[in-house]
């Protein structure tokens, strides 16, 4: 009984093995094909603030207007905790009008960068220097500051051993279906960390958000166009003749 007990659990185990192990290899194929479509952009800014200001203003706006707004910060203020900690909120309010919620973001910005220059003498590099979770810990900690920004800021600027997903990395990881269990931002980023290797992080994130814009949209999704389509629950439902994705489904993201 002891012996038949132990081949099962052994069975079970080992299919559970081969199941991680094809999950695995379907999103660095994922990841592969999107490689011989797209050129990842290149990610130009590496100083942690700045990395941390652009996302704030990235918040429902075009990547587009994030620069205008960046390179307008910069040139009339400067973008460093000290110079925004001690500007004039007006003026970070007129330099940033084209990213949108201009104040409630300006508000956010000049409080993050107070905090910088009091708790860590203006360098958030020292937060970055932090074991992993630490750092994220403390990051977190900032107004404004989720997941997303932290891990962002982790990875780009401190090349630490993390995946930022954003909401067209949670769409597509919805739709591909590579959850199991509990959809949320911490299982997803755990999946796509497991998966693939550590080297890829970064031209993974940006690809699926190229996709995610191009091909898998928040909308419609043009999944006749899609070249990971044999790889994705959704699409799967939907040549199954089921509507895919229903109102009540629908991912909002
Ligand atoms: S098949 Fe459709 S839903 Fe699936 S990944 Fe492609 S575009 Fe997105």
């Amino acid at each position: 009984m002891i012996v038949l007990l132990h081949v099962v659990r052994r069975c079970y185990l080992l299919s559970l093995c081969g199941i991680a192990m094809r999950s695995k290899t379907k999103l660095l194929s994922i990841i592969e094909t999107l490689e011989k479509i797209y050129v990842p952009w290149k990610w130009e800014i590496r100083d942690p603030f700045k990395i941390l200001v652009s996302t704030i203003l990235s918040q429902r706006t075009s990547w587009r207007n994030v620069r205008k707004a960046v390179d307008r910060l910069e040139s009339k203020i400067g973008i460093n905790p000290k110079n925004i900690a001690e500007a004039n909120l007006e003026n970070i309010k007129e330099c940033i009008k084209v990213a949108g919620l201009y104040n409630a973001k300006s508000v956010r910005i000049k409080e993050i960068a107070r905090i910088i220059v009091e708790k860590y003498d203006g360098d958030l590099s020292k937060v970055l220097n932090l074991p992993l979770e630490d750092a994220r810990k403390e990051l977190l900690s900032l107004p404004g500051v989720g997941f997303k920004t932290a891990d962002v800021i982790l990875l780009f600027a401190a090349n630490k051993r993390v995946f930022p997903v954003d909401t067209h990395i949670m769409r597509i990881s919805k739709r591909l279906g590579i959850v199991k269990g509990r959809f949320n931002y911490e299982n997803i980023r755990h999946v796509w960390e497991k998966a693939l290797p550590r080297d890829k992080y970064a031209v993974a994130h940006i690809l699926l958000i190229i996709f995610g814009r191009e091909i898998c949209k928040s909308g419609k999704p043009l999944c006749d166009k899609c070249s990971i389509a044999r790889f994705c629950k959704f699409y799967e439902k939907l040549k199954g003749g089921a509507r895919g994705e229903s109102s009540k489904e629908r991912v909002a993201y």
